[in-house]
């Protein structure tokens, strides 16, 4: 595991910093490092989660003394110094929620909202849980992922149940406050001297109970379907490159807000060429006179063909460079090139007439034109006293 960074300067504070000092630390580099604000950046999501956890953390007078006094080894699992045992943090969304959700007003949109215009409906935000991401491994052809491809796919997964619009309610029943644990998700019960706090039973933790639950999801929702998806498939793209497809993932609960769809792109492989980054490779097959008196040669590109000129003498194996044949660079846009290595092809039946003439122009040749020939026999001269 690499080593983590220091809580206090991931969020850039002092380490007297007060909590006013952390929430606005907070807020600034989380709204700049959320996943909806960073499409398709990986680090951008590490660093967010590396902001909540220094966040929960720091914000939590326990944690940080104990942080204060043993570092990160306070919460790794097995330390005895972190309260409430193990070293589980929460999930950074509902982290950016609380710190974001809670400023707006019940029934009118939250920061969330505001800031990256989600659309998700903002409630109290017990109850509502994010979907799980989802992976989808998809096979596509060079051509495709050469020129770039528009596709649909089907997936059976969560999504949100219409009946009740993600609330999880019948028409006309609200959900309230849990009246077991008062809203709170969990209750504390005493054992002995200790006292421990357990998920609610009653409303499973969410703090909300429904009077009469929707009957298509049961109050979850959600429901499971087979949805399609259109996916852009950029062109360039590498095998094994991992597409992000922002809320395409399983459906929150009540409304929560939807995980991620992770494309994994396959290439599949092709009849004539292979790939190397941004280079395609082939082998063409070239007759021996067409190599021996040169000319032009006609190739296949993914796009159609094209002429490749061969000058007279052309051994087997030489490799040509045609130049902007190749794959867009998905990132920079600029071409690659297309290699092509011929295979002079020795004829395998000869008729009476070609054999004649192949004798007599066998018959003609002198050492001096066979170059290959001649180097390979000055070496091995030895070898054949
Ligand atoms: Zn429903
Ligand atoms: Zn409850």
């Amino acid at each position: 595991m690499a080593t983590k960074r220091d809580y206090y300067e991931v969020l850039g504070v002092e380490r007297k910093a007060s909590i006013e000092d952390l929430k606005k630390a907070y807020r600034r580099l989380a709204v700049k490092y959320h996943p909806d604000k960073n499409p398709g950046d990986p680090t951008a999501e590490e660093k967010f989660k590396e902001i909540g956890e220094a966040y929960e953390v720091l914000m939590d007078p326990n944690k940080r003394a104990a942080y204060d006094q043993f570092g990160h080894a306070a919460f790794s699992p097995g330390a005895g110094a972190g309260r409430g045992g193990g070293g589980g943090f929460h999930d950074p969304f509902d982290i950016f929620r609380e710190v974001f959700g809670g400023m707006a007003g019940e029934g009118s949109g939250s920061i969330f909202d505001q800031l990256f215009g989600t659309g998700a409906s903002p409630r109290d935000r017990s109850g509502r849980q994010r979907g799980s991401d989802l992976r989808y491994d998809l096979q596509i052809t060079l051509e495709e992922a050469a020129f770039g491809t528009e596709r649909e796919i089907e997936i059976l997964k969560h999504d949100t149940c219409t009946r009740c619009n993600a609330t999880g309610a019948e028409a006309g029943s609200k959900a309230t406050t849990c009246p077991t644990c008062h809203g709170r998700g969990q209750v504390v019960t005493s054992r002995g001297f200790f006292q421990v706090s357990q998920t609610c039973p009653r409303c499973r933790g969410t703090g909300q109970v429904i009077e009469r639950p929707c009957r298509d999801c049961q109050g979850e929702g959600r429901l499971e379907k087979r949805s399609r998806i259109k996916l852009k498939i950029p062109a360039g793209i590498d095998d094994g490159a991992k597409l992000r497809s922002m809320r395409n993932g399983e459906a929150g609960v009540r409304g929560g807000q939807s995980g991620d769809l992770y494309v994994v792109i396959h290439i599949r492989e092709h009849e004539i060429f292979s790939r190397d980054e941004d280079d395609l490779f082939c082998e063409v097959p070239i007759a021996f006179a067409s190599a021996a008196l040169g000319g032009e040669l006609k190739v296949p590109t993914l796009q159609g063909q094209a002429m490749l000129k061969i000058p007279p003498g052309t051994q087997s194996g030489t490799q040509f460079r045609l130049r902007g044949y190749g794959i867009t660079n998905i990132d920079s846009k600029t071409k690659g090139d297309l290699r092509v290595r011929v295979l002079v092809e020795v004829p395998t039946r000869l008729n009476g007439e070609q054999r004649k003439k192949l004798e007599e122009f066998a018959a003609s040749c002198g050492d001096d034109n066979t170059p290959i020939h001649r180097t390979f026999f000055d070496k091995a001269k030895d070898f054949f006293r």
